[in-house]
């Protein structure tokens, strides 16, 4: 017997059969959800051995010149019709001229390619315009996300059969077809497979004319766009009981296109979610009949509604609300920095105290961050991949660390952002964190089965393959695949632990990083030091729970945030690269980079304390996170030199919170923008006077110790202030219900 056979017989065989008694068994739904999209650089991630050349060479996210003027006109001529108070607490809706400027200038269809009448628009210039309106609006942001993210548009450019794409799409793109898309309903959230809506295959007398077609049933809530809707992209089990189509009966979840004029439909109800005025409600219909080319893809794509679902979620879940939520972080690091310099308490501004210096420090290093993996990640989309575990890192949390700015911003302003009205630029960004939280996969579910659960599988270099090998009904054909990648495997999980022991006990000294990364070098090294630990850890952990990880959801999470930090601080690295290295942007740096560091010890920490065989755990914070190489969080300093960068004007001020302003704020911001360059600018002036010994400049003044011209300047500087700390009040019928 040669050493392959004997191999063959005496390891890999037994080894097959124990792991097809402890590997995790798939459902159908959760085999197609695994598969769908692509991997990008999370599997580089995954892989314990970063390639950074691989990394440098990936291009940055542009814009193009025609999607820059795009922004530069009908984006800001947008910005400026929108009054986010007017369509929130008084109309509930957008204004008719708003409706009608998004269809004409073919916001509804950034996605559609050229030929059938979209834009055409990259993934990147996608985002850009997300990003701009979400910081005037997030009703209006909402309304225009919806149909260039997971939905019909999608769906039919990825699945649609040509006859469909000729015909809806150009119909989508010039806003004459108004989309939603229908998932979820009462029994059916954040397991969606467990609708009951139905579709049944059936013939029935239209119009005189015997059709084959299915019979739909179904009652679908917090459809967003659903009331104005004109055409559902419904999802829904299709049955086929009477073998009309095939020998199957039960099919599986389908997803067809039905305009919602057809009698049995009952649509144009709202909700009010978390008092956003974007149109979302729930619809239903009846014994609703629709021809068989009602579905999406054709007949050839009945019961593969999940796959489809699941692939057109890997992009749009990419761009949509990480967009609105890198705007979110940004335009609170932006309002709560210049708040912080133009209110004062106590005699001083309030950005001089460590209490809110803290909070800034931590908001300019959270802006900066998921800014950097927005355009990171468009990079990669714009590369044509469609990475699912990337897309669900990224909405989970860059919405995460939306709430964290949010309510840091809230904090700061205080009762300027409590009371409700006009003057407050923060109320409808905080009304809608839990719609971002929830929507697109609730985070709780994102982060303790998606990310972790998802990537194990689909950005491992071996597992996906070996699982299929386990899953083979021709065993013997699944033992030879088996025996090949196996011993692959192994070879790359003793490489892998040996590296990840190697750089925990020295340190990282000895780990790759690119050339010519200045000072951020160590950065790279520490990032390549904990993939190795996140490979080895991951490894262990599917190799003691097997199949049972998928009820661990605790540990499933924490070496979820461990691969998302790796993403986000090389997003963010990238970021520092792209950008020239600038000197004044390291506190920035430092700050996201001891923190996501410091994260990651704190996750593997808690995983070998928890690992469920207590041994093992321990050997495990021996090998890879020994004591003496330990890293803290940001110290105080780096945090208010990083809040520093948010107090005064700078250009890295401008690098991190000056790209989405131009033409894109309401008056209130405007105002808030000005008392903060007058109050800077007056701030020579002021401490001087303080020097002199004069606490008033009006005394000052009086003394003849300044000129009218610089009192002038000083009283610009108050009455702006004035102006800025004021809230709204109303008429004590304001609030009547006639
Ligand atoms: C404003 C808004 C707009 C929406 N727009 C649309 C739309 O256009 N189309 C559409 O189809 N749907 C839409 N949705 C639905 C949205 O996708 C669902 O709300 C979401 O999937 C969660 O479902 P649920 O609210 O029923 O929560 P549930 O599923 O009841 O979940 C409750 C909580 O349990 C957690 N949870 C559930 N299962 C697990 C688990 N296994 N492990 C750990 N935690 C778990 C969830 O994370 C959540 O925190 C929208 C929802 C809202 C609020």
């Amino acid at each position: 017997m040669d050493w392959k056979h004997w191999r063959r017989r005496w390891l890999s065989d037994p080894l097959f059969r124990m792991a097809q008694k402890a590997m995790p068994r798939l459902s159908v739904t959760e085999q197609e959800a695994i598969q769908a999209g692509d991997v990008w650089w999370d599997a580089e991630l995954f892989s314990g051995c970063p390639d950074w050349q691989r990394f440098m060479a990936i291009p940055p996210a542009r814009l193009s010149d025609e999607e820059q003027s795009f922004i530069e006109g009908p984006v800001a001529q947008l910005c400026a019709m929108i009054d986010d108070w007017d369509i929130s607490w008084n109309r509930y809706d957008l204004p008719p001229d708003v409706w009608s400027f998004l269809k004409e200038h073919g916001f509804f269809g950034m996605i559609i390619p050229k030929q059938y009448g979209g834009l055409g628009f990259s993934a990147y210039a996608h985002s850009e315009v997300v990003r701009r309106i979400s910081v005037q609006s997030v009703t209006v942001a909402v309304t225009v996300m919806v149909p260039n993210s997971l939905g019909p548009g999608e769906l039919l450019l990825q699945f649609g059969t040509r006859a469909q794409r000729d015909y809806w799409l150009p119909r989508l793109a010039s806003g004459q077809e108004i989309p939603c898309f229908g998932l979820t309903s009462a029994e059916a959230g954040s397991d969606a497979a467990a609708m009951t809506d139905t579709g049944i295959i059936c013939r029935r007398e239209v119009d005189g004319v015997e059709q084959l077609g299915i019979l739909l049933n179904w009652r679908k809530r917090y459809i967003t766009l659903s009331p104005v809707a004109t055409v559902l992209g419904l999802a829904f089990k299709l049955y086929d009981p009477d073998h009309l189509v095939g020998k199957r009966t039960d099919l599986g979840i389908s997803v067809a296109l039905v305009p919602t004029s057809l009698p049995g439909i009952s649509i144009g109800r709202r909700h009010l979610p978390a008092m956003q005025a974007f149109q979302n409600g729930p619809n239903e219909g009846h014994d609703v009949f629709v021809p068989l080319d009602a579905l999406i893809g054709g007949i050839e794509r009945a019961g593969q509604g999940w796959v489809m679902l699941m692939s057109a979620l890997a992009a749009g879940r990419g761009i949509s609300l990480p967009s609105l939520a890198a705007a979110a972080c940004v335009f609170s690091a932006h309002t709560a920095g210049a708040y912080a310099r133009v209110r004062r308490q106590f005699g001083v501004p309030i950005g001089k105290f460590e209490g809110i210096q803290e909070k800034l420090g931590r908001m300019a290093a959270n802006a900066y961050l998921v800014d950097a993996a927005r355009r990171f990640t468009c990079a990669g989309l714009d590369m044509g991949h469609k990475p699912s575990v990337v897309s669900a890192i990224m909405k989970l949390h860059a919405t995460e660390r939306m709430r964290q700015s949010v309510n840091d911003a809230m904090d700061i302003h205080a009762g300027k952002a409590v009371i409700d009205g006009p003057a407050n630029y923060l109320g409808g960004l905080y009304r809608a964190l839990p719609v971002g939280i929830t929507v697109e996969g609730a985070n709780i579910v994102t982060r303790n089965l998606i990310v972790f659960g998802q990537g194990a599988i689909r950005a491992h270099p071996y597992l996906m393959t070996e699982l299929r090998a386990l899953a083979d009904p021709d065993r013997e054909a699944g033992q030879d695949a088996f025996d090949s990648i196996i011993w692959k495997h192994v070879g790359h999980s003793t490489k892998t632990l040996l590296r990840a022991l190697g750089h925990a006990w020295t340190g990282a000294l000895f780990a790759r990083a690119p050339r010519n990364v200045g000072r951020s070098a160590a950065f790279y090294r520490r990032i390549t030091r904990y993939a190795a630990a996140f490979a080895v850890l991951s490894e262990m952990t599917v190799l003691t729970l097997g199949g049972s990880l998928k009820r661990r959801e605790m540990l499933s999470a924490r070496l979820g945030d461990i691969l998302a930090e790796l993403y986000l601080l090389s997003a963010m690295l990238k970021r520092w690269h792209e950008e020239g290295q600038h000197e004044p942007d390291l506190p920035l740096v430092k700050v996201c980079a001891f923190q996501g560091f410091s994260t990651i010890e704190k996750r593997i920490d808690d995983i070998v304390h928890n690992f469920p065989v207590r041994w093992l755990g321990r050997v495990l914070r021996l090998l890879i996170l020994p004591g003496f190489t330990r890293v803290r969080p940001p110290t105080d300093a780096a945090l208010a030199a990083g809040a520093q960068i948010l107090l005064e004007p700078s250009e890295a001020r401008e690098r991190l919170v000056g790209a989405v302003w131009s033409h894109c704020t309401g008056k209130a911001v405007e105002e808030l923008e000005l008392a903060f360059d007058r109050v800077v600018k007056a701030q020579p002036l002021m401490d001087s006077i303080r020097q002199s010994g004069v606490k008033d400049w009006r005394v000052a003044h009086a003394k003849g110790a300044i000129s009218d011209s610089q009192a002038q300047v000083l009283e610009e500087a108050e009455q702006a202030v004035t102006q800025v700390i004021q809230v709204d009040d109303f008429a004590p019928d304001a609030f009547a219900r006639t």
